[in-house]
């Protein structure tokens, strides 16, 4: 198998003066890839009659999006990274003018990480790609790289074989534990940071706000900055745990990574930000699964979902059901909503996430309540 970056370098559009008109296009003589182009308009375009020609009102075809970038094979750009200011870097690309093809060069906007992405070790260059939006051009440099890895029934088999195992939270986004040879050798807990807080209020904000403008416009949006810093602020949260959560694995070479098997949650009750909030941290949760998963495959580790039912509710220590307690000026106040964990059949007591955490090798090693059971 094989795993697959891309990696881009975003240029401005300057519209030179040589290139007014033109849109960017590959050559044709040289590109294979771009060959299909015009069938894909041309389709379009004929899905889009019939449409019309048939009077119904619903499923206007969609313009073609750029599902298939033109792949920029060698001779249609040149790219000079080696210039040590990079203010002065610079991408050329063979354009179409409308008349003739002219190579026109456009200003890059590339960052330090983009360089030491191209820089790393074991992964392999691909021809880049052309990737056109509403507003702006960006060139994808994808890279990709063999993964050797053990099957999860041969891993299994392994005594000496390290698991770890991350539960995923809203505060704790992580709790992520290394265990070998039945013991718990590590942990390790990621915290929001106070993630969670600032989105209700920022999501409290937008609910007032629209509350205030009364009736929504249609195709209008509302509030765009607000909900883009929200996005980029989980963005960010779920890339840096994922992280975290790669870092530990490094550590064990042939380790296998373990996951819940997310459940689909319906936020439901509470006020419409509330909502709106558990909404955003469940869907930040199966970003953080996406990404860390991704993440470590690419270093050779293999990510397996186990099943989630009761790591909550069991003790990790000795099996049995336990409670969930919070403590309360020094009083211990039993609920649901508790922070720790007690479990009454051997009096252990420890935080309720790191419980969970651990039952998530019980539940992969079929221990306690995730035993196979005869029939
Ligand atoms: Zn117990």
């Amino acid at each position: 198998m094989r795993s697959r970056n891309g990696w881009r370098a975003g240029y401005q559009e300057s519209g030179p003066s040589g290139s007014e008109g033109g849109s960017v296009k590959p050559d044709l003589a040289t590109n294979r890839g771009a060959r299909f182009l015009p069938y894909k308009a041309r389709g379009y375009l004929t899905t889009l009659r019939k449409w019309q020609h048939s009077g119904k009102k619903k499923g206007k075809p969609g313009i073609p999006t750029a599902s298939n970038h033109p792949t920029l094979y060698a001779g249609t750009y040149t790219l000079d990274l080696d210039e040590l200011d990079l203010r002065k870097s610079f991408v050329r690309l063979k354009v179409y003018t409308g008349s003739t093809w002219a190579w026109v060069q456009y200003p890059t906007r590339y960052n330090r990480y983009f360089e030491q992405r191209r820089a790393e070790e074991g992964w392999e260059q691909e021809s880049p790609k052309l990737v056109l939006g509403k507003r702006s051009a960006a060139i994808h440099f994808l890279q990709s790289k063999t993964i050797k890895a053990r099957k999860i029934v041969e891993s299994k088999r392994d005594p000496d074989l390290v698991t770890v195992a991350v539960d995923l939270n809203v505060k704790q986004l992580a709790v992520i534990t290394v265990r070998q040879h039945g013991k718990i050798t590590q942990t390790r807990f990621v915290s929001d940071r106070g993630l969670d807080q600032a989105r209700f209020r920022h999501l409290g904000r937008i609910a007032k706000k629209q509350w205030q403008s009364g009736q929504a416009v249609k195709g209008e949006r509302s509030n765009q900055q607000l909900w883009r810093h929200i996005r980029r602020q989980n963005t960010d949260a779920a890339h840096k745990t994922a992280r975290a959560i790669v870092e530990v694995c490094e550590r064990y070479p042939g380790c296998v990574l373990l996951f819940e098997r997310l459940r689909t949650i319906k936020a439901a009750g509470g006020s419409k930000s509330r909502r709106r909030n558990r909404k955003q941290a469940n869907q930040l949760k199966g970003k953080i699964n996406q990404l860390a998963k991704e993440k470590a495959y690419a270093k050779g580790v293999v990510s397996v979902e186990v099943n989630p039912h009761g790591t909550s509710q069991y003790c990790s220590r000795c099996g049995a059901k336990g409670m969930r307690f919070s403590l309360m000026a020094g009083q211990r106040v039993t609920g649901k909503g508790g922070k720790l964990f007690y479990c009454p059949s051997c009096h252990y007591e420890c935080h309720a996430d790191f419980n969970a955490s651990c039952n998530v090798h019980r539940s992969f090693f079929r221990e306690f309540h995730w035993e196979i059971r005869a029939p």
